[in-house]
């Protein structure tokens, strides 16, 4: 049995991917940090659809909670076989002269040191020189993590700028114990993440800016990360996938 563990999957293109993962089979851990009934929502939809999931509160930054959601999918739902390392954060567009160094620390805390905690732990469950089965592993960087967000905020698109080199050296390290790392660079897609940004319309802003002339869908997202999950893209590891409409 395939089984998904989607980090930040309560709403956004964490939401969109654990759907998409339970239509193509995979048992679901719905994980969210506060919003339990967005969570527990995406479950419902999954489980009316005949799927399997189940909600894990806990924060991706916070070790403890980490090792928990592991714990609590292995014993509800069988080991894993697919990490999503979706969870992640901005906050308000600005220079990074006025940013706070705590602010720097929230948001590596969350994306970056999330996401490898995230990975260390189902290595650990997947990796056959362990005794697992192998797996697969999406990261969810952005593309942010080339073009910089000057103006807006420096310090995410540095998170994703690390999520990529994490991405190249995991897809490396575990070529050999049956595991693959990829990641997916969503451009600017429709969901509540620019509101944290302070500009809820972003995408309103910047689509014309877009070779494509508009932005994108947390399904659209969702689709590329499905296809990287699966045997389809078996011979890929250490690959990106740049879902962005050309930008
Ligand atoms: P979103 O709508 O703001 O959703 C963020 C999700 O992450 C929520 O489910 C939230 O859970 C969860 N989360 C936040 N901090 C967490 C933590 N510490 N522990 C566990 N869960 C946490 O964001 P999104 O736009 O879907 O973004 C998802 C990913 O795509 C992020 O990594 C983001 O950087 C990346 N991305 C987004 C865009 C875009 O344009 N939207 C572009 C490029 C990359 P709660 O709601 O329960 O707090």
């Amino acid at each position: 049995m395939s089984v998904a563990i989607v980090t930040g999957a309560s709403r956004g293109i964490g939401a969109a991917v654990a759907i998409a993962a339970a239509r193509d089979g995979y048992s679901v851990c719905i994980n969210y940090l506060h919003s339990e009934d967005h969570a527990q929502a995406v479950r419902a939809q999954i489980e009316s659809a005949g799927g399997k999931a189940i909600v894990v509160r806990g924060d991706v930054a916070v070790e403890e909670d980490v090792t928990r959601l592991f714990e609590q999918s292995a014993a509800e739902l069988g080991e894993v076989t697919a990490l999503v390392n979706n969870a992640g954060i901005l906050e308000h567009h600005d220079r990074l002269e006025n940013m706070s160094t705590e602010r720097f620390r929230r948001v590596f805390n969350t994306n970056v040191i999330g996401s490898m905690m995230c990975a260390r732990e189902a290595i650990k469950r997947m990796s056959t020189h362990n005794g697992g089965i192998g797996g697969s592993i999406v990261n969810v960087s952005s593309m942010a993590a080339r073009l910089g967000a000057p103006n807006e905020y420096v310090d995410y698109a540095a998170s994703k700028g690390a999520i990529d080199s994490l991405t190249i050296g995991l897809a490396r390290e575990t070529g050999d114990c049956g595991i693959r790392v990829n990641a997916v660079r969503p451009g600017v897609i429709y969901t509540d993440i620019h509101a944290s940004g302070g500009e809820p319309d972003r995408v309103e802003r910047v689509k014309a800016g877009v070779p494509m002339l508009r932005g994108g869908t947390a399904e659209e997202v969702a689709d590329a990360v499905l296809w990287l999950m699966s045997a389809q893209s078996a011979y890929c590891t250490g690959t990106f996938i740049d879902v962005s409409g050309g930008r």
